[in-house]
């Protein structure tokens, strides 16, 4: 017999921005939730991103749509939910080069968030080098303390740091340490599954964040090939992701990051490091996140053979692993997709709501039995 104290109605396994935004979610539909982690609250990538909430740009494509929709949601459940913790500065998007300039012009006609043409005159604090080809402004992106947020949306959630399995099955219910609950949902990032789920290939991209001191005029956010927040309260934000097998070291890495960050606004060049803070990135190869119910491999290989292609993502003959769900992929945009993606992953959780067939981790099952294997 479980003692009552163990047990939940949902435990989320990984307490970055992806678990966070799914157990608040459950938590507001009535579930009795219980956020574990093996290190604490943010102690993944979460807790290293610089946080910035940016659209995506691109030719209209699913990507962009969806990121940008989940963008939109962000910025409204950030200023309603964590308001101390949202700023809403603004970003200037430019070129890294020529040839990326004449993609921003191919993009300009689909961008579906409030946007201005960048001119010099409106941003004196960056360098005109920087500007010759332009960019796009826009005034609603923000960007948000991991840390701050995550701690107002786990204000009335159960946690438990320092626990990582196993997870198993006992009773029809899933058990982690001494704790129990009908639903698990496997929100770990970048790091192993804690089970074997053959289908999905978790990958990971090395990223860094700087945050500076500076009394640099800097009143909006810059995206080029770093980052560099708006300076709030004399605190300044840059960062940068790096390709998977970077040789330098992190130091050497460092070091670029402030160059170019000056380079870039030159009123930072007596800056001092606060603190450098990095992580991976969890991404999977087609970039959208993922979500939802896990299926059986084994049984779905024995039941469905190779996939027919009229068999789409979320069909009810796909067999399961009972209550088992997940949330991941958000690669270097884990908190514009957490909000939108934790709510989606809750309404599956309570009412089987089916998930949209682009972000459905069935889309990963049905890719591998096709290659039948
Ligand atoms: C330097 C850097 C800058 C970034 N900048 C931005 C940005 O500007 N904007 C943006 O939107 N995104 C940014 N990102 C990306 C963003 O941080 C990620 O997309 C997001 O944090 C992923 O969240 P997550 O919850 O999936 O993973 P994580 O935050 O990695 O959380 C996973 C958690 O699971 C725990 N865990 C793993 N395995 C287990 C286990 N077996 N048992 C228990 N716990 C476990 C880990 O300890 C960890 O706390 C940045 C990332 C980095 C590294």
């Amino acid at each position: 017999m479980t003692n009552n104290r163990f047990l939940f109605d949902t435990i989320v396994l990984g307490a970055g921005i992806a678990g966070v935004c799914t157990a608040w979610w459950l938590k507001k539909a009535g579930h009795r939730v219980l956020l574990v982690d093996k290190k604490g609250l943010l102690a993944g990538a979460s807790g290293a991103a610089g946080a910035f909430l940016s659209p995506r740009l691109g030719k209209g494509g699913d990507l962009q749509k969806i990121t940008n929709e989940a963008y939109r949601f962000a910025l409204d459940f950030y200023a309603q939910k964590a308001p101390e913790s949202f700023f809403q500065k603004g970003l200037v998007r430019l070129p890294k080069d020529e040839a990326d300039a004449k993609r921003f012009i191919a993009y300009e006609p689909f961008i579906d968030v409030p946007f201005q043409k960048v001119t010099a005159e409106e941003f004196p604090h960056i360098d005109p080098e920087a500007l010759r080809w332009g960019g796009f402004y826009f005034p609603d992106a923000a960007f948000v303390d991991p840390t701050g947020v995550a701690e107002t949306l786990v204000r009335d959630i159960e946690t438990a740091w320092g626990i990582e399995g196993p997870v198993r099955q006992t009773e029809g219910l899933w058990a982690v340490g001494k704790y129990r609950a009908k639903n698990l949902v496997l929100a770990t990032g970048a790091a192993q599954l804690p089970m074997a789920i053959p289908y999905i290939q978790i990958g990971g991209v090395w990223g860094e964040r700087v945050d500076v001191r500076s009394d640099a005029a800097i009143p909006v956010t810059l995206h080029q090939k770093l980052s560099v927040s708006a300076n709030v309260d004399g605190f300044v934000r840059i960062g940068a992701t790096h390709v998977r097998h970077d040789p330098r070291s992190e130091i050497e890495r460092v070091n670029q990051l402030i160059v170019d960050a000056v380079k870039l606004v030159p009123g930072l060049k007596d800056q001092q490091i606060v603190r450098i803070f990095a992580g991976h990135r969890a991404s999977v190869n087609d970039h959208f996140p993922l979500v939802g119910a896990m299926a059986d491999y084994e049984a779905a290989k024995a039941k469905l053979g190779c996939a027919p292609k009229s068999l789409k993502p979320e069909d009810p003959a796909i067999p399961r692993i009972e209550n088992l769900y997940i949330v991941n992929g958000f690669g270097g945009r884990g908190f514009v997709f957490g909000p939108l993606m934790g709510k989606i992953a809750a309404e599956k959780i309570v009412h089987d709501t089916s998930v949209d067939a682009r972000i459905s981790a069935d889309r990963y099952l049905l890719r591998r039995l096709r290659k039948g294997r």
